[in-house]
């Protein structure tokens, strides 16, 4: 069994959520008493590709190329089902990111491969069975699957496993692949960066605002907590069709799915939806004027008061923590 990881890269640089997925990928690796390669596709200077050695990676392949340069599905899940039957790779580790989540099944369609998505511990593989814990039902709920397929691909969610230091400098290779134009039929034109604050689906704490908030002009206290804490701001469905937030905050079923170490929710009901684009986050912090409020019951820890009231003397006091 040998181990092939996708080092996703965002602008060039690798994100976090890349390095997590290395020392998981390392891990799978060590329970196989096997070597782990990296692939890196886009353009990312030779120095920081070195860096995923740091990891575990023992090699890693560099893709670059014009037509590569932007994320392209089909494309770059060609590309990796391609490096993984040239190095005799049989499990292929990925991030459950945006991108991930594309390119988890396409790989698995491409390797006649089971796929384990939003994975969320290492595999088991005592005993002839390969099985996996997953999130399932949009972060519902956890389901562990075997994976009886020779070659498997399993997609980590971001924020579930640790990353851990345990090499030194990867050996690089450029590694070319014929490319196909049917690989091409949507292309990636251009990304527009929309704001310079931390990005949500990587934030390690996000701050969350719902409709007790009243008024998008009660906001700059959600902003000034999360400017404090280095947090990502995030919002309910309603907050963004209503207009008061952008819709690439809006967290839950139907929006984007977090995984941060701490999620503060304040004046948000708890609704089903909501829950399970937040449910793998690690500590969930409410704060909401109703003590009946659905959200306690999954909480760690409760505030029960008026947002407007509550928000400032957090302020003030991780203000003055911090000084
Ligand atoms: P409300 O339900 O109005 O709750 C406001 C909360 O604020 C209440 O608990 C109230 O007690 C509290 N509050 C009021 N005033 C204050 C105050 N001054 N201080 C403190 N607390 C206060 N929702 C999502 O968020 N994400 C989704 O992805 C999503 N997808 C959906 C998909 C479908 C198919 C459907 C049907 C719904 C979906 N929803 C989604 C909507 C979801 O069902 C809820 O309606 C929504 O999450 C409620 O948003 P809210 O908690 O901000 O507002």
């Amino acid at each position: 069994m040998s181990v092939l990881v996708y080092a996703e890269n965002a602008a060039g640089k690798f994100k976090k959520s890349t390095f997590e997925v290395v020392s998981y990928a390392k891990a799978v690796a060590d329970q196989n008493n096997t070597n782990l390669i990296a692939i890196s596709i886009g353009d990312v200077a030779a120095d920081d590709l070195a860096v995923l050695g740091k990891y575990g990676a023992e090699k890693v392949l560099n893709v670059s190329n014009d037509k590569l340069k932007n994320f392209v599905n089909q494309a770059y899940a060609s590309v990796i089902a391609e490096a993984a039957k040239a190095q005799g790779a049989d499990v292929i580790v990925l991030s459950n990111s945006f991108s991930g989540r594309g390119l988890a099944p396409r790989v698995g369609v491409k390797l006649q491969a089971g796929v384990a998505d939003g994975a969320v511990s290492l595999p088991d593989q005592n005993g002839e069975k390969f099985t996996v814990k997953k999130t399932a039902f949009s972060g519902k709920a956890f389901a562990t699957v075997e994976l009886t397929s020779a070659n498997k691909v399993i997609a980590l969610t971001p924020n579930s496993f640790k990353v851990v230091e345990s090499g030194n400098t990867a050996q690089v290779e450029d590694f070319s692949v014929e490319t196909k134009e049917s690989d091409f039929k949507a292309m990636l034109k251009d990304i527009v960066q929309s704001t310079d604050k931390v990005s949500l689906p990587d934030a390690e704490i996000v701050v969350s605002g719902g409709r007790g908030l009243k008024g998008p002009e009660n906001w700059g206290l959600l902003e000034e907590l999360a400017g404090l804490l280095g947090a990502a701001t995030a919002c309910s469905k309603p907050v963004s069709d209503a207009g008061w937030r952008p819709h690439s905050e809006h967290v839950g079923q139907t929006g984007i799915a977090v995984s941060p170490n701490l999620y503060i929710a304040v004046g948000i009901s708890g609704a089903i939806q909501h829950l399970a684009g937040i449910s793998s986050s690690k500590v969930i912090v409410v704060i909401n004027k109703d003590a009946d409020a659905p959200f306690f019951k999954v909480a760690d820890y409760g505030i029960v008061g008026d947002a407007l009231e509550v928000l400032p003397k957090l302020i003030a006091a991780v203000k003055e923590y911090k000084a």
